[in-house]
């Protein structure tokens, strides 16, 4: 089965709304198998519409379009189809009588414009909408053994009427077949370093099939099943699942909506859903001076992070490092603000101040001035302390510093200031997460 998308509308085509439509939709379609051929554009001009459907019908079994169906004569879409069809527009009693009391229920006259809107071509099947004046129909193109879906453009008329009308329709014809579509996130490895890691998986004609994206640094896994039933779906998608953590092992750190943030999370509450006062949950705080509070914001984006987030402190300039956190200024003038050991004394302050199980540090320079031989821009220092014990029965004194880890590391990330702070940002709950799952970086 295979559906192509039209989108009708100048303003889309002028970029002045985004085409939410044709995403949603195609999202809808993938779910209960169908493939998509084909998204197109045209803007409010009824020859432009006649062609993209000329075209673009002998190619698909199914063409979903949305817009044009207004009652102005900038929508085209209805006198478009008929032309395409060889028809003539009929009046739809029926949708008539449901506008004259859809205007009647909200008390607002039907001006003789909104007529246009119940003239349907000859032979279509209307498809009712509850949420307004505009219905959609459906009708078929003999010669090209397509069926086309018109919709109206309005996302909160399009999608009741898709989910209700539609649908049925497809998964009837599609007797149950499914794509499923499950993403796995990675951060820390280059694209083309997971590509390698994943060798045939990523086999073109493989399925389900394995893709990469990146997106925020981070790169992304999409995993696409095609199969004839949603149960044959899960199985080959499970294993394809299994076979890509084979291959990259603790680099993937979750799924679908999880950030690296969310994974921290749930391993520094144990993985519970809820955080009662029964179970242990190990705290985290930061020490920022680069990313300017964005650790701690990506931290407290989860609903719940008052559970495991102590504090976050902003220490942007020497002296505050010096005055709020206690790095002495020896060590700044000595190693330079951006060092791994100013980025290990403002972890070990900040975890010993707030007296939490892991504090994370980041010193760097994000540019896009400030950079020099020695520390170009990009350079960022990581830091993380850990007082191992600190949950333990019967262990009080939270300030025993010889026993706390600490570690830093250096890196050099490429890219503008926001890409800089982001990927220092992110690898700094990298480097928290190794440390909770107990294995050391892979990068
Ligand atoms: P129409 O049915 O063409 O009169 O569309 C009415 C309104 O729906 C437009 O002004 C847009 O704001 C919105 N709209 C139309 N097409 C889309 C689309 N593809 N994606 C998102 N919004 C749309
Ligand atoms: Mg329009």
């Amino acid at each position: 089965m295979r559906a192509s998308i039209l989108s009708i509308g100048d303003e889309l085509v002028l970029g002045q709304t985004l085409d939410t439509n044709t995403q949603w939709i195609a999202r809808q379609l993938a779910a209960v198998g169908c493939d998509i051929g084909e998204h197109r554009t045209v803007g409010d001009d009824q020859r432009s519409i006649e062609i993209a459907i000329q075209e673009i019908s002998p190619r698909c079994n199914f063409l979903f379009i949305s817009g044009g169906l207004g009652p102005t004569d900038d929508d085209l879409t209805r006198q478009a189809v008929a032309k395409v069809a060889g028809v003539n527009l009929q009046l739809s009693q029926e949708w008539l009588d449901k506008m004259i009391a859809f205007f009647a229920a909200r008390k607002r006259p039907m001006v003789d414009r909104n007529r246009i809107q119940a003239m349907l071509p000859t032979g279509c099947t209307m498809l009712d909408n509850p949420n307004g004046t505009a219905c959609g129909f459906s009708c078929s193109l003999p010669a090209a053994d397509c069926t086309l879906f018109c919709m109206p453009g309005v996302p909160k008329e399009m999608k009741p009427m898709f989910t209700e009308h539609v649908l049925p329709a497809i998964r009837k014809a599609s007797g149950g077949a499914v794509i499923l579509q499950r993403t796995l996130h990675t951060f820390g490895a280059g694209e083309s370093q997971v590509a390698e890691m994943l060798g045939d998986l990523m086999d073109r004609k493989r399925n389900p099939s394995v893709g990469t994206t990146v997106s925020n640094n981070v790169v992304s896994l999409r995993i696409n099943a095609r199969a004839p039933s949603p149960d044959e779906g899960e199985n080959a998608m499970r294993q394809t699942i299994d076979a890509c953590r084979d291959k990259l092992g603790e680099l993937i750190y979750g799924t679908d909506d999880d950030s690296l943030a969310s994974a921290v999370a749930k391993l520094l509450t144990n993985g519970a859903e809820t955080t009662d006062s029964r179970s242990i949950v190990q705290t985290v705080t930061t020490a920022e001076s680069c990313t300017g509070g964005l650790i701690a914001k990506y931290l407290t984006d989860i609903p719940g992070s008052s559970a495991y987030f102590k504090q976050g402190f902003i220490v942007y300039s020497n002296q505050a490092k010096t005055d709020r956190l206690g790095v002495s200024e020896n060590i700044i003038h000595v190693h330079g603000a951006v060092s791994e050991p100013v980025v290990i004394a403002m972890a070990k302050h900040a975890r010993r101040l707030t007296r939490s199980d892991y504090a994370l540090a980041v010193s760097g320079i994000a540019g896009p001035d400030g950079g020099s031989a020695a520390k170009p821009v990009g350079t960022v220092c990581v830091g993380l302390a850990h007082l191992p014990n600190l949950r333990q029965p019967g262990f009080r004194n939270a300030d025993r510093e010889e026993e706390v880890f600490a570690v830093a590391r250096t890196f050099n990330f490429p890219g503008d200031r926001d890409m800089v702070r982001d990927r220092a940002a992110k690898m700094a709950l990298a480097m928290l997460r190794y440390r909770l799952l107990g294995v050391p970086m892979p990068f």
